[in-house]
């Protein structure tokens, strides 16, 4: 399981700093669907994800640098308030986000 902070300080150069991130320690609610998953817990664990993002302090400054990541980079999953889907591109934002 990935920690959507812990990928972008570890893996991506340049990375911002997101003090007060939500996402921190809860990783496992922002990942992509596991293999097998039943899509009902999916959506519910996304929900949740998309809760908190709603109320991270750091969104603005995640959801820049999100938008500025090449497609091809971007992780999956829920980050800066969007469901990412790498097999489609389709993203869903959340109403509550920056
Ligand atoms: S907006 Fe969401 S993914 Fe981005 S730092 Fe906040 S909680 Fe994490």
């Amino acid at each position: 399981m990935s920690d959507v902070v812990g990928l972008l300080s570890g893996l991506l150069a340049g990375a911002p700093s997101l003090p007060g991130a939500r996402c921190r320690g809860r990783g496992s609610l922002f990942d992509p669907p596991y293999r097998g998953e039943n899509p009902d817990t999916t959506k519910a664990r996304h929900a949740q994800a998309l809760g908190l993002c709603g109320r991270c302090p750091a969104a603005e400054r995640c959801r820049a640098w999100f938008d500025g990541l090449p497609k091809a980079r971007r992780p999956r999953g829920v980050v800066a308030g969007q469901v990412v889907d790498g097999m489609t591109a389709n993203v869903t934002f959340c109403g509550d986000c920056p």
